[in-house]
């Protein structure tokens, strides 16, 4: 097949172009290389079935595609803030601009939604029935409210027009390639604990997230692209989960670094907790994680250890 992936040179987007090329796909990778780059695909250009197009999806574009994975959207809280406008924007005008073309030429379109659409979530863990506890006026409304409407759009474009579309609740993903300078925690604390400096927890750690390994993130997505008469949305993420505090104390153990913790204050509206329930993905696609937080952390810090001495991975 052909495939699309618009934010393929992003973390998550780049495991996936690399994935679907492994599979003997043909991958057009769009993005704007706002928070991506091109280190993220470089390993992938002598590929001649790679192509990289730098695009906005804010604008319309005309490509013949059978699939659709719309991955486009800054993710960490410092990126998705830095042009709020923008970030909806990229949710909601890119979103139409994606469901246009899978109508045009009836392309199946897989939407990277988010647990963010959960909000401070008052059920716990969360299920795909829950509606959510989004303030719709604050720091993170541009994403968390983006992506409502972006899974808004995908189930009118499906209910309106007949669009195949697919729809992933991601949880908190880690692993290489995640951008150095994001301000997310998994980086923030990998490279504070690298480094030797302060690992800043925000507030008192006691919030939590569960956080899944990208290559199982990844293998759920496609097996969501692939499954038949089942457009989601469903829950994608690693039910383990951590407090934030616990998770800075074994970030120290495994990198055996010497950093502090301090504590900063907590950021407007950060969730309380966060746990994904993976029932319906076991159900309808047959999936579940399979690598375990220390493996995944281990194989992080590695990723940052190199990133760090300045060799490319
Ligand atoms: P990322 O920031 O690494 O990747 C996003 C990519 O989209 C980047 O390459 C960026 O340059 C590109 N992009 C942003 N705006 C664009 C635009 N207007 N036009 C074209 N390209 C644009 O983030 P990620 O962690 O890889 O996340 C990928 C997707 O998964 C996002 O849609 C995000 O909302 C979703 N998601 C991620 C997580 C997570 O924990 N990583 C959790 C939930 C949802
Ligand atoms: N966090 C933290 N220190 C950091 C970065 C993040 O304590 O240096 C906290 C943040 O306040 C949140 C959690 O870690 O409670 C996860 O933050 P991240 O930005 O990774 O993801 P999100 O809040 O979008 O789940």
């Amino acid at each position: 097949m052909r495939i699309l992936i618009t934010g393929g040179a992003g973390f998550i987007g780049s495991h996936l172009c690399e994935r679907l090329l492994c599979e003997g796909h043909d991958v057009i990778c769009l993005d704007n290389l706002f928070t991506g780059s091109k280190d993220n695909i470089i390993h992938l250009m002598d590929n001649h079935r790679f192509e990289l197009i730098r695009h906005d999806i804010i604008e319309p574009i005309l490509l013949e595609v059978d699939q659709i994975y719309n991955m486009a959207c800054p993710a960490s809280p410092v990126h998705y803030q830095y042009n709020p406008v923008k970030t909806t924007k990229t949710s909601v005008m890119g979103t139409i601009n994606m469901l246009g073309l899978a109508k045009r030429v009836k392309a199946r379109i897989l939407q990277a939604s988010t647990s963010e659409v959960y909000g401070d979530p008052e059920i716990h863990p969360q299920t795909e029935s829950y509606w959510g506890n989004v303030n719709p006026i604050g720091i993170r409304s541009c994403y968390d409210e983006g992506k409502r409407v972006a899974e808004t759009l995908m189930m009118d474009y499906h209910r309106q027009n007949g669009v195949d579309i697919r729809i992933a609740r991601i949880f908190n993903t880690y692993g290489p390639r995640m951008a150095e300078h994001d301000g997310r925690v998994v980086s923030n604390f990998t490279v504070q604990a690298l480094k030797g400096e302060d690992i800043t927890v925000y507030g008192d750690g006691s919030q939590t997230r569960s956080f899944c390994f990208v290559s199982d993130l990844v293998e759920g997505l496609i097996r969501l692209m692939n499954t038949d008469d089942f457009t989601g949305p469903v829950n994608l993420g690693n039910p383990v989960e951590t407090s934030i505090l616990e998770f800075a104390r074994r970030i120290i153990d495994l990198t055996g670094s010497s950093s502090q913790i301090i504590f900063n204050p907590l950021p407007a509206d950060d969730p309380r907790q966060r746990q994904p329930d993976i029932s319906l993905a076991g159900e309808r696609l047959g999936w579940e994680p399979k690598v375990d937080l220390g493996s995944g952390l281990i194989r992080t810090i590695d990723y940052f250890r190199e990133h760090l001495s300045g060799k490319s991975c």
